[in-house]
């Protein structure tokens, strides 16, 4: 079995050389543990920013679609999948409902979750629009902003995993929507194919101007990925009651300054705007909801999903270090 630790603190956009790839033991099974081989691995931002915060020599954190290959657990039988939160490892011997992960709540029952049948559909969304990143834009956009029809919705980071289902479910619900991103073909995917009313690359054009293009009027609800000074300049354009559901602030997580952004409380007494921040896990006991939902918009055609995937366990630190940098559209995704 192999697993990836992180052996030097990220300083900056993380390095190939922050990284190990190490053999690892597995124990044989005990009654009820399993042992699953990884399919696809996730590669989340979040991850840059909580491993901050980790002793070095630690697993890198992240969740799978993995295959059962032994069981001594009834339940889950030999050749059937589960959803882990196992960290950067191939293979995993685990007890479902406990964590394998150091410094991760000890007994929770999501962990080695069998994963529910997904039809047609690949496994590896378990990771994307069907799982968190799905839940995140799904209950950060309706039950945070709550746009109603004719309404103007931006999203940043919108060609993501997060951000480009934002933006498709502000579209089912009637609204005007708007995305920023980071390249041409991005811009031209979501504008295209998923149906963005404007999309506009944030790297080659001024953001205020745009927004003065796009919603003269005003915006009423804002899904924010970045943070920082892009965030404010799209803040500054908020027409009165609007609507901010802070979810990410990815403009700072390689930094090694502290962002500094211009103030904006007077904009937000003058047209009384609201802001909350939001964590997923917020709403695990709605997730069969967003999922179904999701799972039956996909179904019927109306939402789209696309997966940058990376070949190859080995290949982690890399695919990681290009999320980072802006290389995926949609679910940045490795199969191994
Ligand atoms: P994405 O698939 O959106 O990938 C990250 C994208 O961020 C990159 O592709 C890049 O696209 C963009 N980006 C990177 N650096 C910058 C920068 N300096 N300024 C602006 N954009 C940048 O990731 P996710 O969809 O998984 O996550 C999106 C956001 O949501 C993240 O901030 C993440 O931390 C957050 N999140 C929060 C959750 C919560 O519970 N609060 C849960 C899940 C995600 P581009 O080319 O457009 O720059």
């Amino acid at each position: 079995a192999k697993k990836f630790v992180y052996v030097s603190k990220f300083v900056g956009e993380p390095k190939l050389s922050d990284f190990k790839l190490e053999e690892e033991q597995l124990p044989d099974l005990k009654d009820d543990e399993i042992l699953c081989e990884a399919e696809y691995l996730s590669l989340d931002p979040y991850v840059r920013m909580l491993m901050a915060n980790r002793p070095v020599n630690t697993i890198m954190l992240g969740r799978q679609t993995a295959k059962i290959l032994q069981s001594k657990n009834p339940k889950y039988p030999v050749g059937s999948y589960v959803f882990g939160n196992f960290g950067w490892r191939s293979h995993t011997v685990v007890k479902p409902g406990t964590n394998v992960l150091p410094y991760e709540q000890k007994d929770r029952t999501d962990i080695a979750n069998l994963l529910p049948d997904f039809g047609n559909l690949p496994r590896s969304l378990a990771l994307g629009y069907l799982g968190m990143p799905g839940h995140t834009a799904y209950f950060g956009l309706l039950d945070i902003c709550k746009p109603t029809k004719g309404e103007v919705v931006v999203v940043t980071a919108a060609a993501g995993a997060v951000g480009s289902l934002v933006g498709q479910i502000a579209k089912i619900k009637g609204c005007t929507v708007i995305g920023f991103a980071g390249s041409e073909e991005k811009c031209k995917w979501i504008k295209e194919d998923l149906g963005f009313d404007f999309a506009f690359n944030y790297k080659t054009n001024d953001i205020s101007a745009c927004l003065k293009k796009s919603a003269p009027g005003g915006i009423d609800c804002y899904f924010d990925n970045v943070g920082g000074e892009m965030s404010s300049t799209i803040i500054a354009h908020m027409r009165r009651h609007g609507r901010i559901a802070v979810c990410g602030s990815i403009c700072a997580y390689n930094s090694t300054e502290p962002v500094k952004a211009p103030m904006l409380q007077r904009m937000f007494i003058n047209n009384e705007l609201k802001m909350e921040g939001l964590l997923v896990y917020r709403w695990t006991d709605r997730y069969s909801e967003s999922f179904n939902q999701i799972f039956q918009w996909i179904q019927e055609g109306k939402i789209k999903y696309r997966e940058t995937i990376t070949k190859g366990f080995e290949n982690m630190p890399k695919g990681f270090i290009e999320l980072l940098k802006g290389v995926n559209l949609g679910k940045a995704i490795v199969q191994v």
